[in-house]
């Protein structure tokens, strides 16, 4: 499969390319040069499909022959070996829960996808050495920390902002040791990014190490998240009735995913974007006018981003037009005070624990279905509730109870590096 970049079409690459240098040299994101609609016959036979059939199939052609299906086969089994249920919480409305894999949260499957595809690269002896660097705002620091760890020629470096991720997501980025290597900065997030930008641009480093980072930006870890869609269906097919899927989205990588599957036939009607304060692209479907924001902090971290990246990736998905845009895609926007309200009367009503995120995703399903009310309704848990304990306990007034894993990760040994500035970051990676 050839990949384009959204800003030059003239730039194209192969797969592996795309996935060792994550963004096109022009600074554009990859997109595929060819959306392939599925044959009918993968949806009615979809309820017979264990997890690996639907996801090689799904994903075979991004891929083309630049993995032989073996190699890919054993990629997908690491990537996939955990449960992706629906769970009915009311009348028409059910979760897919998303958190069931290591670190409690969706970012899993791309992260373990693109450690794979990349591991496997190396293996083949293309590129020799890389180093992932990467910045988190919580939960992506996790997922890559446990997706590529011990994956042989590849060294991982995290920066996250000192004091500003949970305790949990503190644990699962620097406990791990290995090739994963946890820089803790005095800042806040968008310090973070900040440095990790300059890094790439930096010649004395990339002439010392090349470097690739890990977000959804790359499509090793963007593709892969179609899956939850598919698995979804296969659980959802029985209903007969039209779908709508509710994605609490920061990056919008994980629902333009969404929206690729449903261009690839999958019998999705509508999507709604759940946003937290972050409202850039709601205020975009109002008016027609994009116009980013920097981020504000709120209860649903991983949500707090005022430009989305893979935004330009929807708009591809729809030929950038505006109206046929606007009839199979919603976006609204719910401040904490409601997200708060939602996770507590979910909770008294049916004894469904949300998490904030899945309580956005709750939120926009039900603005969603008030004015159409003949759908069945998902909305997304992105992450465990115990990954906000703090929030979500006090929002409920109840104890959560935590997990026995959760409970082992937090006796274990935090380890990382104390950094301030560029410098301390380029010292390291020139060391
Ligand atoms: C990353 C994340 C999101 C946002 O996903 P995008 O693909 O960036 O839109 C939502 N919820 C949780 C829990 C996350 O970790």
């Amino acid at each position: 499969m050839k990949y384009f970049s959204l800003n030059d079409k003239s730039h194209t690459s192969n797969f592996e390319n795309a996935v060792i240098r994550g963004l096109a040299p022009d600074k554009g994101l990859y997109f595929p040069e060819e959306v392939q609609k599925l044959p009918n016959s993968f949806f009615m036979n979809i309820r017979t499909k264990d997890k690996i059939e639907i996801s090689f199939e799904a994903i075979k052609n991004y891929v083309g022959d630049e993995i032989p299906n073996s190699e890919l086969i054993n990629i997908i089994n690491k990537t996939v070996d955990f449960d992706f249920p629906v769970v009915e919480v009311m009348e028409n409305i059910g979760t897919l829960e998303l958190f069931h894999g290591p670190t409690l949260a969706f970012k899993d499957v791309g992260a373990k996808f693109m450690a794979g595809s990349l591991g496997y690269f190396i293996k083949k002896g293309n590129i020799e050495k890389i180093t992932v660097l990467v910045a988190t705002s919580g939960d992506t620091g996790g997922a890559v920390a446990n997706g590529f760890l011990g994956v042989e020629g590849i060294e991982v470096v995290i920066l996250y902002p000192k004091g500003k991720v949970s305790g949990i997501q503190e644990k699962q980025l620097t406990t791990l040791g290995k090739n994963i290597t946890a820089l803790e900065v005095d800042g806040n997030f968008d310090d973070c990014q900040a440095m990790v930008k300059r890094a790439f641009l930096d010649h004395e480093v990339t002439k010392r190490r090349k470097l690739t980072s890990a977000n959804s930006i790359n499509v090793a870890r963007w593709l892969p998240q179609m899956f939850y869609y598919f698995f979804a269906y296969k659980q959802l097919q029985e209903k007969n009735k039209q779908l709508v899927f509710s994605v609490p989205s920061g990056n919008f990588g994980n629902i333009c995913a969404g929206l690729l599957a449903r261009e690839m036939g999958l019998p999705i009607d509508n999507f709604v974007a759940s946003n937290n304060a972050n409202a850039t692209v709601t205020k975009y479907l109002e008016t027609e006018n994009y116009d980013p924001q920097p981020s504000v902090q709120t209860i649903s971290n991983a949500m707090d981003v005022g430009d989305p990246s893979n935004f330009v990736r929807i708009l591809k998905l729809f030929n950038e037009d505006y109206s046929s845009l606007k009839q199979n895609f919603s976006a609204y926007s719910f401040d904490d005070e409601k997200t708060k309200t939602a996770m507590k009367e979910v909770y008294a009503e049916t004894g469904y624990l949300t998490d904030p995120h899945g309580a956005v995703g709750y939120l926009g399903l039900k603005k969603f279905m008030d004015n159409n009310p003949d759908y069945y309704g998902i909305f997304l848990e992105t992450a465990h509730p115990v990954k906000f304990l703090d929030t979500v306990e006090k929002a409920i007034n109840n104890k959560v109870e935590i997990p026995d894993s959760i409970k082992d990760l937090m006796d274990k040994q935090k380890k990382s590096l104390q950094i301030k500035n560029y410098e301390d970051l380029k010292g390291y990676l020139l060391s």
